[in-house]
């Protein structure tokens, strides 16, 4: 009969584990999006600790070369009751952790129902929990320990049934926050990949495109072009006296410059389609994707001659700055890049030496000169 009632509280105890087990993996998944992997291990580990009557609990991962060891959570009642030494994050060689971690050495659960009389502890941080009791299980993932959960002091022994049970949260908990560390790692690789292909298409100092990025946009607009027949223009402008600009206030003040007629530029631009893009020193360039007429392009250059012919106040100095401007336009004065850029520079040149401060759209005629505007 006593034997009978054991066995049907032993079923009880196993059906209600059971559940709590069900549970506690519904509630992970449910978690797995608004709460980070430590919660997560957290929250095992306090489930863990009810299950086998602990009050310790923890969960390291172990690195694929399996020499590395990290602590990734404690259990709530850990941190806020018994251990005071560890920080989290904290990581250790598997060959030089404590007892605690025979059960990634060894691949197999581990209990120390007596640990005080353990011999070779290998020691214990400043500040940590007393250990009585100690159980630790390894997750494998094929041949490799992939991470250790471990629970502590309980009042009687250890047993097999804690094993069973401490294994099964771990597993699960262990599939979970795995996908997650691996989504996350896979954000941050893309998030990186687009900071890093960004920086290789824009200009540091104003964030406009560079070269590359105007270069691949032109590609374009001349494919746009071929098939509807529109025109599309570049309008290539430098500043005028820059190099004063520099000597007299400073580089860095130059700098801030370059950076707001970037913001003036930009804003006397009129479509979202046009791309403003700096080709480097005090030179700049726009696209107009779209013309119907030469007029349209010389309009915008107007603009930014306007834009900039205001003061500029940097560190209460008021500078004065004016730009020299040349167009050319697809396709009547080039039907490549490289002709166009070369075309819209000659004629900004040409402002240059008509006196700064004007507009020039290049002409195509036989000794190729360009017209003043
Ligand atoms: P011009 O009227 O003929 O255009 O003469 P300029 O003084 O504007 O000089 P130029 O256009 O020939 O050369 C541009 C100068 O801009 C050269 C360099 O000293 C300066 N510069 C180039 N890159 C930078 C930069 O990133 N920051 C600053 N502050 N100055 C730069
Ligand atoms: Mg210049």
């Amino acid at each position: 009969m006593a034997n009978r009632t054991s066995t049907i509280v032993h079923d009880v105890t196993e059906s209600r584990r059971y559940e709590v087990a069900s549970a506690l993996h519904i509630a992970l998944l449910e978690m797995e999006g608004t709460h980070s992997i430590k919660e997560l291990l957290q929250m095992t580990l306090d489930e863990a600790e009810r299950m086998t009557e602990s009050s310790i609990g923890f969960f390291h991962f172990v690195a694929e070369d399996q020499i590395g060891l990290s602590l990734e959570a404690w259990s709530t009642n850990t941190i806020t009751k018994m251990c005071n030494a560890v920080v989290e994050g904290q990581h250790d060689a598997l060959d030089k952790a404590g007892v605690w971690a025979d059960a990634a050495r060894e691949k197999r659960a581990i209990i120390h129902n007596d640990y005080a009389s353990l011999k070779d502890r290998k020691g214990m941080p400043k500040g940590h929990a007393e250990i009585t009791r100690e159980v630790v299980v390894p997750v494998l993932r094929g041949e490799k320990v992939v991470a250790i959960i471990g629970v502590g002091n309980k009042c009687r022994n250890y047993d097999e049934s804690d094993i069973k049970w401490l294994g099964f949260l771990a597993d699960i908990a262990w599939d979970i926050v795995a996908k997650k560390n691996a989504e996350e790692k896979q954000t941050i690789l893309q998030a990186q990949k687009y900071v890093i292909e960004n920086m290789a298409m824009h200009d540091s100092l104003t964030a406009l495109p560079n070269r590359r990025l105007l270069s691949d946009r032109i590609g374009q607009a001349i494919a746009q072009c071929r098939r509807s027949s529109v025109m599309a223009a570049i309008i290539l402008f430098d500043l005028d006296k820059f190099k004063p600009v520099n000597d007299t206030f400073g580089h860095g003040i130059g700098d801030v410059l370059l950076q707001q007629v970037a913001i003036r530029a930009l804003e006397a631009l009129r479509r979202s389609g046009d791309t403003l893009a700096r080709l480097g020193g005090d030179e700049f360039v726009v696209l107009l994707p779209q013309i119907t007429a030469i007029s349209n392009a010389v309009k915008v250059a107007e603009n930014i001659l306007h834009a900039l012919s205001r003061s500029f106040e940097i560190e209460s100095h008021t500078i004065n700055i004016s730009c020299s401007i040349g167009i050319a336009i697809y396709p009547l004065h080039g039907e490549d890049e490289l002709t166009l850029i070369r075309h819209a520079d000659d004629a900004m040149y040409k402002s240059k030496s008509d006196g700064r401060s004007c507009i020039t759209v290049f002409a195509s005629d036989s000794a190729g000169v360009t017209e003043g505007i």
